[in-house]
Parts: C-alpha cells; structure tokens; sequence
C-alpha cells in the first residue's frame, strides 16, 4: 500500500496542506484544483490557496484562541503558517499577510514538490481510491451531487444560517429563567425544512427534558421596541452569487426578514411564547426568545431560530434590547452566507476520516477544510494537516490520529465528529470548545477571562508537547 497515490481534490487552504502533510510523509500526491479553467463565484485567480476575502488569519496571540491554533499548526510543522510568515504584513497582534504573496508561496512550495501533481481539472466523482475531499464553501455542483448521492442529501447543506451564541455567564438570570415548552408536540417555527433547501434553518421541536432552555421573555412595549429597531438596523452585504439563490431566502429567514414581514411573524416563529409561563409572574409572557446550549462543557447558548445577517455591532446593539441580554458577551455573531458543508458529527471520526467509508467502497476517504463544519482560515488549514497526517498513516498501516481535545486542534476535530447532529453548525476555533477546566483545578475556575484563557493556553501546550513527544518515540 506504501505506492498509493493520494488524490487530494481543492487546492485551497486545506487540500494545499493536506497534500504537503502527505507528500512530506513521503507518499504521492494528485492534487485537483479547477481554477483557473474553471472559477468559483468567489476566488479570482488560479493560485493555490487564494484567500476569497480577509488578508487577515486573525489573533496571533496566544492567549486568544485563534492564536493558540496558529501555535499548535506550527509545533505540527504546517506549511501554510510557514508561507504565512513568508507574506505577513503589519497588523498588529494579528496574523495578515500580503494575498499574493502568500498564494504564490504556497503554489510554489506545492508546485516544486517532488511528489506533487498538480492536475487543474473539476473533479465531478469521487474516487474510490484513497483521497481528501476540500473542495470548500464553494464545491462545483456536479461534485456536491456526488457527496450528496454519498451522504444522503439531508446530510449536505448549501447555506449557513447562522444564529448568535453568547456565554452563559454574561446572561441576567434575574430576567432570563430556564423551562421547556409544556407543549411538546406544537408546530415547529414556520421554516422549511433543511432537507427541502439544503440549508441549515434552526427547527425547534423541544423534546428535551423541561428546563433544557433558557428563556428572555418579553413584554408587549419590550417586543414592540425590540422589533422596531431590529428592523431599522443595519444588514450586511451579501455578494450577488449569494442573492441569485432564491433558496435561501425561504430556507432560512434572517430575523430582520421575518419582522419586516410584518410586526407579529417573530411572536409567532422563533419568539412563540405559546406553553412557557414566567415563574415570576406565574403569566405566559407576550413573546419569548430561548437560548439552546451550545457546547458540551455547557458555557455557550445559542439564540434559538435567531438566523440574522445585520453587521455585527447592530447585532450586539439590537440584541442586547431583549431582556436577559442587556450584557450578553457575544461568543459568535450570526451570519448568512453561501456554503457548502456535510453534517459531520453524522459522517466523519475525529480524524477527518469519512466513517462509512468501508462499507460504502470508499476505505480511505477523508475530507478537510470549510465543508467539514470548520470556520476561519486557520481551522480549515489545520483540519487539512489533520486529514492529510491521517491518510497517510492509514496508507502504511499505522493508528490513526486524533489530537488532545484539550487542544485547539483537537478540540474542533472533537466538535465536528461530536456535536449535535440535528442542529450541526459550523464552528471556529474558541475557548468555549475546549473542555472546562474544574476537572484539572478541582474547584470553580477563576471568573477572569484573561486567567482563564491562561489556564487553558497552558493546559493546551502540554498536551500537545505530551502528544508529538509519544508521537516522536513510535
Ligand atoms: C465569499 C466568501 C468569503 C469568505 N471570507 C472569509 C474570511 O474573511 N475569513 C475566513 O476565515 N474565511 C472566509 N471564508 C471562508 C473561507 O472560504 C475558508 O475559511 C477557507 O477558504 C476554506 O478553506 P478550504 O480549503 O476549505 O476551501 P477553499 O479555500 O475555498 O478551497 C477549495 C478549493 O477547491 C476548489 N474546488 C471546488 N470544487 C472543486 C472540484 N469539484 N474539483 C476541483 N477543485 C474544486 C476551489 O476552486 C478551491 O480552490 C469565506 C468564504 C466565502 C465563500
């Protein structure tokens, strides 16, 4: 098996360093990008590893998250981060690089690869030979057929509707109070559902045990002063191949859409009130907004069918209007874009490896980068390296990976294969993902963020050494 020929398909982020990680091990690779014959609605060249958007890669200090992501990457020798550091720009504690500069080193690195091939064609198929899928956000259509016809097309999505996540520590739990709905079997919210669009809309059918959401419940004068300034805020763009798909806008209603339908569509979708009674007044309150938890270690709360695409301060100003949230720490802003991504707690192990694969005729099938579930450049560029360390090890017999959740690697290869599959959204790196830490203190952690983040930096870097030092003497 040590001969094999690794097909990797999209030389974005992921695919680039997936085949890097690969070829590096010292197997063959075929790398497909189309571009430039064929262009995705959003790149503009034929370099490797364009960045569609940002220059940026975000925080570059290791006490914030994404930084600590980029300090794992390097100890794990990512190509990308070495061609980041070739191309940055000044920004401060942040990670920018110049976009050509970078696309170039990469295709260079890549192109001059002894064991790379590049072949510039669309793959429509997917091969049963041994490959990584990292086709992203933007996979052509014939290739997203074929992953449907793979996953079952209720498992792949074409849109991210994003709803907001806050912390749980910064809810007022003098206004907000946990309860289910008493009426278990009322209509879900008036969406369609995923499986009729290929897009992610949030329906609510609260067969969980009572107590399960936290509720902010609202007064007429509340919902009235909530509504009009939801729908006088400002949105954010979308580009115009994200308009053209008219699926979208029945699939997964941004809130400011639905209020603007008219002044009660929100208290009778996401913000029914119907079977909650606020222990307070003992009285059904005239609407409701519930928060879903959101992450396993129970720190993160998602705002329940709240899909919105205003600018990110207008969602920090309108929603900090409904009661409970006047100090709500955003966690994640909600978003509605363009995006193509498969269910992955359903379909993958935490090694990137599709899990059916076997039984299906595809034994050594991975996927990477954005159409796993994962956000931000350098969580696609990490889930690549992990894909691509994988494959090769299948391919010369070895254990297969999975990095200390405790890590921020870990931690997002954990999320995809973990959590919950009927309400699966993408995900970036955060410290929300990560396991709480009372387990290791053995008390309540300290309640200052930046200690925390410390504590869990800390944790983190050991882990990893542990992990690359057993990895070393194998
Ligand atoms: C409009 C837009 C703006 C974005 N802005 C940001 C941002 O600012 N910051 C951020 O972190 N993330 C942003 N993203 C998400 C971003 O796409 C990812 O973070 C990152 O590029 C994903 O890496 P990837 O390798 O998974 O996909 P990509 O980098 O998109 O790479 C996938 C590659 O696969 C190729 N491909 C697709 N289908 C086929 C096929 N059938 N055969 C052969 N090749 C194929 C594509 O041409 C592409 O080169 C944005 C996405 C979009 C669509």
């Amino acid at each position: 098996m040590n001969e094999a020929t690794v097909t990797v398909i999209g030389g974005g982020l992921a695919g680039t360093e997936a085949a890097w990680q690969i070829a590096e091990s010292g197997l063959r690779v075929r790398l497909y990008e189309m571009r430039p014959r064929r262009m995705t609605p959003a790149h503009t060249t034929g370099h490797l590893a364009e960045l569609v958007c940002s220059n940026s890669l975000g925080s570059d200090l290791i006490d914030r998250a994404p930084g600590l992501l980029k300090d794992e990457l390097r100890k794990l020798g990512s190509l990308l981060m070495r061609c980041a550091a070739e191309a940055a720009v000044p920004a401060g504690g942040a990670l920018a690089v110049d976009r050509d500069v970078f696309a170039q080193a990469v295709t260079q690195h890549i192109e001059s690869h002894p064991r790379i091939e590049i072949v510039r064609e669309e793959v429509t198929r997917i091969p049963s030979e041994p490959a990584v899928i990292a086709t992203g956000p933007l996979t052509s259509d014939a290739l997203a057929a074929d992953i449907a016809r793979l996953t079952g097309s209720e498992y792949l999505y074409f849109w991210d509707a994003i709803a907001p996540i806050v912390t749980l520590e910064s809810i007022d739990f003098t206004r907000a109070f946990r309860a289910s709905r008493f009426d278990r079997h009322s209509p879900p919210a008036t969406q369609a559902t995923p499986s009729e669009t290929g897009a992610k809309a949030d329906v609510d059918t609260q067969s969980e045990t009572e107590g399960d959401y936290i509720n902010c419940p609202l007064t007429r004068e509340e919902y009235d002063a909530f509504v009009d300034a939801l729908v006088s805020a400002e949105t954010a763009t979308l580009r115009d191949f994200e308009l053209r798909d008219e699926r979208f806008f029945e699939g997964c209603l941004p809130i400011e859409v639905l209020a603007r339908r008219g002044r009660q569509a929100l208290a009778f979708g996401p913000m029914r009130p119907i079977g909650i009674r606020d222990p307070r007044t003992g009285r059904r309150p005239y609407a409701v907004v519930q928060l879903r938890q959101d992450n396993l270690a129970g720190s993160l709360y998602n705002l329940v069918g709240f899909q919105t695409n205003l600018k990110f301060p207008e969602q920090e100003r309108v929603l900090r209007l409904i009661p409970g949230l006047g100090n709500a720490e955003f966690e994640r802003f909600g978003q509605i874009h363009r995006n193509t991504f498969i269910n992955s707690p359903a379909l993958l192990e935490t090694t990137m490896r599709y899990r059916d694969g076997e039984r299906q005729g595809y034994p050594a099938l991975f996927f990477a980068g954005q159409i796993v579930g994962v956000e931000g450049y350098a969580g696609n560029i990490a889930t690549g390296l992990v894909a691509g360390l994988n494959i090769a090890r299948l391919l010369k017999g070895q254990p297969l990976l999975s990095l200390p959740p405790t890590t921020m690697i870990g931690a997002l290869c954990h999320y995809v294969r973990h959590a919950e599959q009927k309400t699966f959204q993408p995900m970036k790196a955060n410290f929300g993902i990560l396991p709480p830490l009372e387990g290791e203190l053995g008390r309540r952690p300290p309640r200052d963020k930046r200690t925390r983040a410390a504590l869990h930096v800390a944790r983190a870097q050991a882990d990893l050494d542990a992990f690359l030092a057993r990895l070393r003497s194998e």
